[in-house]
């Protein structure tokens, strides 16, 4: 049995991804005995092969973009031949260098967080962690493997995420037919990948893989490229997508994914045959809970197999939280250290902020990006909210003028009554960066009148965000 400290509350968490590093860490901060159980490498999949990796593969994507698109602002670069006469050069991109820089940064940041976990007095246990009945966690050294350490908990954080869903007809090899955890693996760029799932994951990975020069079929099963954004904002991305000659087929489903030799063949619901060099499965997740033991103290979960909790991350067992990709709350790496951060402090008595779901930002890494928050156009219009909506576009922008793009639109829903801002889309570069001032705006709960007096430096893309505020202004009466 590892030696807690029983004169302090004894947190264990499993898992060592945003939710539990962020769970392991307010425990520390507060001052109690606190045991991570880790399986694989601090960081969880958000750092080590999520969200680290994907959006360093995508600032590698924007440099080729930037490089492809200096023309336009009249920059020219060349080569000189053997006859000193000026040659255009090609991008030519090292995807093994680049890869290896991935996962080299990701590794970075898993070691930084294990030494920050040490430094603030966490035990750090490498294992594979299941509850049992009488309130203790055995630790194996696999999934399955033989125990070799028990710890017993006051409060036990639950954080051990999601994997890749897989499906029988579409069999990942980690080769050709690969999920995005194998996508790194990969040493020269595939001459035609084929994405099935143009969700987030998908239109991400097809988005940077097109921007590096690849040949990118995306499938998508409905009528539309990212059918969880607002439409505009997925309009937008299916017409850069297209227009940047990627292949786009939607409302078919994708039936199996077979290698044949050196191709992959898609096969879709309609009987097409799509072949590709390469196949990226981008068909969602599924939580890791299924042999975690949770049968044994009765926690509950939805049929997917999800852990359910509260707004403060608690699950049907009062002792017991879940946070991150195993909760049915919302996959997001930020929303995952919010709830492991919450629940802690709940459990130690500390004061707590109860997470507003619908106040979340979150964004789309393409290009542009996609940024949302609060309450969507699609609800107002349907009547779940009363508001009005009003949508700006950034080609009349100076600064994206001068930046030399067009795609992007800043879009805002307000209440009917006061005008309080309720919700807002970015379509733009860095829109990740610009939903910040709409974050707060929702959260403080200002009227546009309130955000449209606030000043944005000139020229700068903010100043789209303030003018569709004052864009919405009512006469008093
Ligand atoms: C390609 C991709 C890109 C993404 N990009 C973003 C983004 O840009 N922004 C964003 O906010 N979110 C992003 N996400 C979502 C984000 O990755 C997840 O929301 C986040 O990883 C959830 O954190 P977590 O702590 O719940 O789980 P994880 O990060 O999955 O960590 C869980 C950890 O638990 C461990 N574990 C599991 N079971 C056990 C066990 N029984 N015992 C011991 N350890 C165990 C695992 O080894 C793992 O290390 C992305 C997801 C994907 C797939």
């Amino acid at each position: 049995m590892a030696a807690q400290n029983t004169d302090k509350h004894r947190i264990v968490v499993i898992g060592g991804g945003p939710g539990g590093y962020e769970a392991a860490l307010a425990g520390a901060q507060l001052g109690a005995d606190v045991t991570l159980i880790e399986r694989t490498g601090l960081g969880g999949s958000a750092v080590l092969t999520d969200v680290v990796p994907s959006k360093a593969l995508i600032a590698s994507a924007e440099a080729a973009v930037a490089i492809q698109e200096a023309d336009e602002l009249g920059l020219q670069f060349f080569v000189r031949d053997d006859h000193e006469h000026p040659r255009g050069p090609e991008v030519a991109v090292n995807l093994g260098k680049l890869n290896q820089r991935l996962l080299r940064l990701a590794q970075n940041q898993s070691d930084d967080l294990r030494r920050n976990l040490k430094d603030n007095g966490v035990r750090i246990i490498e294992g594979n962690g299941r509850i049992d009945a009488d309130g203790e966690v055995s630790i194996t050294a696999g999934a399955g493997g033989q125990e070799f350490d028990r710890v017993e908990y006051d409060s036990l954080v639950l954080a051990v995420g999601a994997s890749p869903r897989e499906l029988e007809s579409a069999k990942p090899d980690g080769e050709r037919i690969l999920t995005w955890k194998q996508l790194y693996n990969l040493e020269t760029l595939p001459e035609h990948l084929v994405v099935v799932g143009s969700g987030v994951t998908g239109a991400e990975f097809a988005s940077a893989y097109n921007a590096l020069g690849v040949e990118v079929t995306l499938i998508s099963s409905r009528d539309r490229v990212l059918p969880g954004e607002d439409a505009d904002a997925a309009d937008v991305i299916e017409e850069v997508f297209t227009r940047n000659g990627m292949n786009v087929l939607s409302k078919r489903r994708a039936e199996s994914a077979v290698r044949e030799g050196d191709e992959v063949v898609v096969t879709l619901s309609d009987g097409t045959e799509v072949r590709g060099s390469h196949c990226l499965m981008a068909v969602g997740s599924i939580p890791n809970t299924a042999d975690l033991g949770l049968e044994e103290i009765g926690v509950k979960t939805t049929g997917s197999g999800h852990i359910v909790v509260n707004r403060v991350a608690r699950t049907s067992l009062p002792n017991v939280y879940a946070a991150g990709d195993c909760s049915d709350f919302l996959p997001l790496a930020s929303v995952a250290s919010t709830q492991g951060r919450t629940a802690v402090f709940h459990a130690l008595g500390d004061e707590v902020r109860p997470i507003i779901r619908r106040n979340v930002a979150s964004n789309v890494f393409t290009y542009p990006e996609i940024a949302t928050v609060g309450w969507q156009e699609v609800e107002v219009r349907e009547g779940l909210r009363s508001g009005r909506v009003y949508k700006l576009d950034l080609a009349q922008n100076p600064r994206a003028k001068m930046q030399g793009f067009r795609d992007g639109f800043v879009k805002l829903m307000i209440g009917n009554n006061l005008g309080t801002i309720i919700g807002g889309v970015i379509v733009a570069p860095r829109a990740s960066e610009l939903v910040l001032a709409l974050s707060i705006a929702i959260e403080q709960r200002l009227t546009v009148d309130e955000f449209a007096s606030s000043w944005a430096a000139y020229p700068s893309l903010s100043t789209s965000v303030v003018d569709a505020a004052r864009a919405m202004h009512r006469p008093v009466g």
